[in-house]
């Protein structure tokens, strides 16, 4: 991993950041490992108020700071809005903690660093995973417009996620959806003419002009993610779920249909397109596989998996068809009691009790 320079750190921009300890915060249990540490959900002694505490691990950088938690949180402090999660401050620990390992070095930073982020619930993943859950239209239209407005306002903002999956979408018990994970974001010129790399986001939500080997790139293969996820919520299961590269693009292909140069002008001059063109004469199903999903949902869903990123809808555009203005339409996050998982049980229960009681009563 790439490191930084202390003097590129600067934590101390904002006088708060950086300077208090992490023990003005009482660590309640570990909720996840994330790419650069252990994630804890913490108390805030002073206020009470709950926060997730995410270490960045230090163990492998001999010297400096890892560079991609500075982008995390250079990119994170630029941005302010409801559906990008919040990151609150930086805290840090004087020395060595007890759950650190590794002989100690000169890396000023070794004591240990956290980003201190508003609390979330759940992620989208562990939700939907949850035995017994089924989203409602509603409800799925609810998570698609947030993620889509969040998404649009870090484009808007020249950033790119890079990570976008179910569980880099954390939800709270009202309903709120917020992008988290900026581990892999950067900032992008709106000409996309400058090389950025290659080896982003997670094989099942990476898009077809990534595992062809380009370059350059825009907020399209954040959108092709979010067609991912679209399609996952609608169907229930991950729709491309591959083994390695030439099986993720061979799934790709075999839904929505070869590439070449008339659907995708230009095509043939991404790096690896000669090696991993498909071999076999296919077509794009994509609307007969998913024929029995909603009309609007399905336009929404061909627009978003459009092979050539450069006629892909983008996050704007989506946000205006006409699937989130028909029937029934999005719920409104602060009346979305119901998707607590624990109201959703006791529903399911009443509704069985109800049916019990009915039949044995006309018995
Ligand atoms: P990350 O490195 O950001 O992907 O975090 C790893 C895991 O920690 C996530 O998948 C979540 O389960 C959990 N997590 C991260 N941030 C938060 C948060 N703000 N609130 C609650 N859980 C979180």
């Amino acid at each position: 991993m790439a490191i930084a320079a202390p003097e590129q750190l600067n934590i101390s921009e904002v006088p708060t950041w950086g300077s208090r300890g992490v023990d003005c915060f009482e660590k309640l249990e570990q909720i996840g490992e994330g790419t650069y540490g252990q994630v804890y959900m913490a108390r805030e002694i002073k206020t009470g108020e709950i926060v997730a505490l995410k270490k960045i691990r230090m163990d492998n950088e001999r010297e400096g700071f890892p560079i991609t938690a500075i982008r995390e949180i250079k990119i994170l402090k630029k941005l302010h809005h409801e559906n990008v999660i919040k990151l609150k401050e930086i805290v840090t620990s004087p020395g060595p903690e007890k759950d650190e390992q590794g002989p100690l070095d000169g890396n000023k930073y070794r004591g240990g660093i956290y980003m201190v982020f508003e609390y979330m619930d759940h992620d989208l993943t562990g939700l939907a995973d949850r035995p017994g859950m089924r989203f409602s239209v509603a409800q799925i239209k609810c998570y698609m417009r947030q993620l889509l407005t969040g998404l649009h306002y870090c484009h808007v903002n020249q950033v790119l996620h890079r990570d976008i999956k179910g569980s880099n979408l954390l939800i709270d018990n009202e309903g709120n959806l917020k992008l988290a994970d900026f581990g892999l974001a950067r900032s992008f010129s709106s000409d996309h003419n400058a090389n950025l790399t290659n080896r982003v986001i997670t094989l099942w939500y990476r898009p077809p002009e990534l595992l062809l080997g380009t370059t350059k790139y825009g907020p399209a293969v954040d959108m092709w993610s979010v067609g991912c996820i679209f399609a996952e919520l609608l169907h229930g299961k991950p729709i491309f779920p591959g083994k390695d590269e030439p099986e993720q693009l061979n799934k790709i292909f075999e839904l929505c249909g070869p590439p070449n140069e008339d659907i995708w002008p230009g095509v043939s001059k991404i790096p690896w397109y000669n090696n991993l063109k498909p071999s076999k004469p296919m077509k794009r199903r994509l609307r007969e596989v998913y024929r029995h999903f909603d009309r609007h949902a399905l336009d929404l869903l061909d627009k978003m998996l459009t092979l050539d990123p450069s006629q892909r809808i983008s996050a704007k555009d989506a946000l205006d068809a006409e699937y989130f203005w028909t029937d029934p339409l999005p719920c409104d996050p602060k009346r979305f009691k119901s998707l607590n998982p624990f109201c959703v049980i006791l529903y399911s229960k009443a509704v069985i009790l109800f049916w019990v009681m009915k039949k044995s009563f006309l018995n």
